[in-house]
């Protein structure tokens, strides 16, 4: 798999300009909501910071003009949104923003078997799951269903579906990943995000099809499973026979579990990623200027650094927090190393004593890591395409109509 995922999404900004040069405008705003719409595949490099949103739009501007309002670029505009809340609400993101349409007891807390091991026996579920675990990557409207059914027809908890889900993308970011279950839990948007088995054959192939499964069902029946407690809701199906079949299609799946890969807090011991030591490395960076690359700023330095001392860092502390699959660590550590003449795998504190000697230290700024970065390294701002939009907003369309105000070619946010 992990050579499959190289193949796809080949770790280098060179790769990830090819893949800008490929978008084409028109094609994307007709069909990206199609599985298999002409969607750009970007999100990788964004993530990891290999691309910028500027980049991106300046590549696909030097072959025609695009209106602000172009559906290409109103995307581009969410990730920026979701990291506009992400300033303002900081790890606030982490939870509910405001009530859903149940008390929060009502959802589960742990993310079933089931769901993990792509053995609901709803296909559009199991399919997601298993094509999640294959490539690392998910089409958005895959994620939006995944995300609703394990919400609103499981009552999970939307936090236990976004922790699992971010561990296992490639493209994993924490603003964009947990914003985005809040929008479809209903604890970051006006309403929960439903779909069902007819939206499901619109969009996905004949695989994904889901007739006669719990997604099979009006958005008025599905609309009051959302909101009502999941005790209630076991009666109710349980006298209806629903459960009964459900239970048959999950045994029936179960015969095709899949392992969920195992998530690593630490990068493989083959990487050649190793902790900073006294004796060599410190002697080394003594009086020099030293750019710290990280896991979300995959790029060379800028001018002017050009005798600084290239390092690359895995902080410690977050991917403790935060495990990854050991593809993504082999996938962040390629590109990194190209970049790098050492990489540190390293706590906060041993940062700082790694780096007492050295004359200056420079790097660029990120949210997942700010808190990390600041007491060592001055900081290049996180790059944006958008205007700041300094009011804290609490909808995307309200932070868009404040972004382009007075805008009217997507040229002029260049
Ligand atoms: C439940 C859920 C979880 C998500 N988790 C992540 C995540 O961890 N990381 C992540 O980058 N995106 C996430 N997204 C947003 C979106 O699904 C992905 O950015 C998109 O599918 C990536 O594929 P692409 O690059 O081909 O996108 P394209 O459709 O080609 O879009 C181009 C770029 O625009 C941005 N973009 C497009 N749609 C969205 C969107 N809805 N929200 C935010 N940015 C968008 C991305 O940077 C993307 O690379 C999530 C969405 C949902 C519903």
């Amino acid at each position: 798999m992990s050579t499959d995922v190289m193949q796809a999404y080949p770790p280098s900004r060179a790769a990830g300009v090819e893949r800008i040069k490929r978008v084409q405008p028109a094609a994307y705003a007709r069909t990206r909501n199609h599985l298999s719409g002409a969607v750009t595949g970007l999100s990788p490099y964004l993530t990891h910071g290999l691309l910028t949103l500027e980049d991106v739009l300046a590549e696909v501007l030097q072959r025609g003009s695009l209106d602000v309002g172009h559906k290409l670029v109103f995307e581009l505009g969410w990730r920026e949104f979701f990291r506009h809340v992400w300033q303002h609400a900081g790890t606030g993101i982490l939870s509910s923003l405001h009530p859903g349409p149940l008390p929060e007891q009502a959802y589960a807390r742990e993310l079933p078997a089931d769901i993990r091991q792509a053995c609901t026996g709803v296909p559009v579920i199991d399919e997601a799951v298993r094509t999640l675990y294959a490539t690392g990557m998910l089409h958005n409207h895959a994620r939006m269903w995944l995300a609703s059914y394990v919400v609103h027809l499981r009552h999970v908890h939307w936090r236990a579906g976004a922790d699992w889900l971010v561990a296992h993308l490639l493209d994993g970011d924490l603003a964009s990943n947990h914003l985005s279950w809040q929008w479809v839990a209903g604890t970051g948007s006006h309403k929960p995000y439903l779909f069902n088995a007819e939206n499901v054959a619109r969009y996905a192939p004949a695989s994904w099809h889901s007739p006669g499964s719990v997604v099979d069902q009006s958005y008025e029946d599905l609309d009051r499973m959302a909101r009502t407690s999941p005790g209630i809701l076991d009666k109710a199906n349980h006298a209806a026979g629903t459960l009964a079949r459900a239970t048959h299609a999950a045994r029936l799946a179960q015969r095709h579990a899949l392992a969920e890969p195992d998530l690593r807090t630490a990068p493989p011991p083959d990487m050649g990623v190793k902790t900073p030591d006294a004796s060599q490395d410190v002697p080394c960076l003594s009086g020099r200027t030293v750019w710290l690359v990280h896991p979300w700023a995959l790029r060379s330095p800028p001018p002017g650094f050009e005798d600084a001392v290239v390092v690359g860092v895995y902080p410690r502390e977050h991917h403790a927090a935060w495990p990854w699959p050991e593809v993504r660590w082999r996938w962040v550590d390629a590109a990194m190393a190209e970049l790098t003449s050492q990489r540190w795998w390293v706590s906060s504190q041993e940062l700082a004593s790694a780096l007492a000697g050295a004359a200056r230290v420079h790097s660029v700024d990120d949210p997942h890591i700010s808190a990390w970065l600041e007491p060592v390294a001055q900081l290049d701002p996180a790059p944006r395409l958008f205007p700041q939009v300094e009011r804290p907003c609490a909808s995307f369309s309200q932070w868009w109509t404040r972004a382009t105000r007075g805008l009217k070619r997507a040229q002029e946010l260049l």
